[in-house]
């Protein structure tokens, strides 16, 4: 394993990303506490989102608009507009890659680079000309912070240190004694449960964590990810291993006025249809529909076996049928959130025709039509085809709903 004797890495996060664009981009939001909400007109849904003088008043990301509200009186609630962030996201990246390229885009707000010879020389002065870069030409509302270490991982636990607009460079020699001052669950990797897993195991610190061996992180987190992670804290050049794709899905928090059973289902078939482009847009099939309804006293789901499929006919079919399932169990129940999600996924030239099914023909033909039905679709840039009923929601922006980890395409949109 290599150990780079450099900073080679650079993390880059926004602050407060969702929040920070609304304020670019409506000069009236400036300097206001503000809070982005997935839909406008109700006050029963939580603030995913909020501005960093809504912070400073004590509200956090994820919070009940209520409490929030309670909290600080005068937070404006805006709703989401998940489209204007994957073009602020776009237009973002393009400014950063004119300074330098981009390793891996982590999420809608993070980014990483590797730094060449002269960078590693001048940190300070890379980051001010992507900071410099992103005030001129995107706005100076939108800010970043960033982190320089020998590795992605420190370098991204550097960049969280000096929120927001800030700059930490972590030189390999201030490795693992710049980390001893955090707290256990400041370190990516170590949420709830692992760190009452290693309180168990009567470690308090990160200074106690990091004196361990290696193979002893490996024992208690009973994974070689635990190992990777002591190896990565002490600045080893380690790369998690890319994980394949695994499911596509769309979640939903549902308006007040579409949580009966039959409202929501309109909105699943919506959430379902625009999954199942996703999987057609990126080449596989899946043979497993999930379903999980957010009820009143807990939740509900269901998993169906499919044969290996990618046509809505056939994912349709599986809602329809799960859905009937649903009346009987919960026919009254009133349904807060929903997720579908694909999984079971397999790369389109994998697939198996299902002997035994024999429906080889049939879907065949459904294949067809869903691959005519998206090209007129692609064509127009909207929905002007569906299989059935075709009902976007109040507050719009099914499928391409906010999301740290996953950036929306245009076509999510429509
Ligand atoms: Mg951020």
């Amino acid at each position: 394993m290599r150990k780079p004797k450099n900073i080679e890495c650079l993390y880059l996060d926004f602050d407060g990303f969702f929040a920070s664009v609304m304020q670019q981009v409506y000069p009236k939001l400036r300097g206001k506490p503000v809070g982005v909400v997935p839909f406008a007109g109700t006050d029963r849904t939580a603030v995913i989102a909020c501005s960093k003088e809504a912070k400073r008043a004590g509200c956090k990301n994820v919070m009940a608009i209520k409490e929030a509200k309670t909290i600080c009186p005068e937070l404006i609630l805006v709703p989401q507009e998940p489209d204007l962030y994957r073009r602020a996201h776009n237009t973002l990246l393009s400014e950063i890659s004119a300074v330098l390229p981009i390793d891996a885009i982590k999420s809608i707000d993070e980014l990483t680079c590797r730094l060449d010879a002269h960078q590693q020389k001048n940190p300070r002065e890379t980051a001010r000309q992507i900071k410099e870069r992103l005030e001129k030409y995107v706005g100076r509302y939108i800010t970043c912070s960033i982190g320089f270490a020998p590795n992605r991982q420190l370098a991204k636990i550097a960049g969280k240190l000096n929120k927001p607009d800030g700059v930490t460079i972590w030189y390999p020699d201030m490795i693992p004694k710049a980390l001893f001052a955090l707290c256990l669950d400041d370190i990516p990797g170590i949420g709830k449960n692992m760190a009452q897993r290693l309180h168990k195991a009567q470690i308090y610190s990160v200074e106690q964590l990091l004196n361990l061996p290696p193979k002893h992180m490996r024992k208690i987190w009973r994974s070689v990810n635990g190992e990777r992670l002591w190896y990565a804290l002490h600045g080893y050049d380690i790369y998690a291993q890319k994980s394949e794709r695994g499911m596509f899905g769309h979640g939903r928090v549902l308006p007040p006025d579409s949580r009966t059973l039959p409202k929501a289902k309109e909105i699943a078939r919506l959430l379902l249809v625009k999954a199942a482009r996703r999987l057609r847009r990126e080449g596989y099939y899946s043979s497993r529909l999930m379903v999980w309804l957010a009820i009143r006293d807990g939740h509900w789901g269901q998993n169906l076996k499919l044969p290996i499929v990618n046509d809505d006919k056939a994912l349709l079919d599986g809602l329809d049928n799960i859905w009937s399932r649903a009346e009987k169990e919960i026919p009254t129940e009133i349904v807060f959130r929903l997720h579908v999600t694909l999984v079971d996924i397999s790369f389109a030239s994998y697939r198996q025709i299902d002997m035994f099914l024999n429906d080889d023909e049939e879907r065949k033909k459904w294949e067809a039509i869903t691959q005519a039905v998206d090209g007129l679709n692609n064509k127009y840039s909207k929905t002007i085809i569906s299989n059935g009923k075709w009902n976007p929601p109040k507050g719009g922006n099914v499928g391409g709903k906010i999301s740290f980890t996953r950036i929306p395409s245009a076509a999510d949109f429509w």
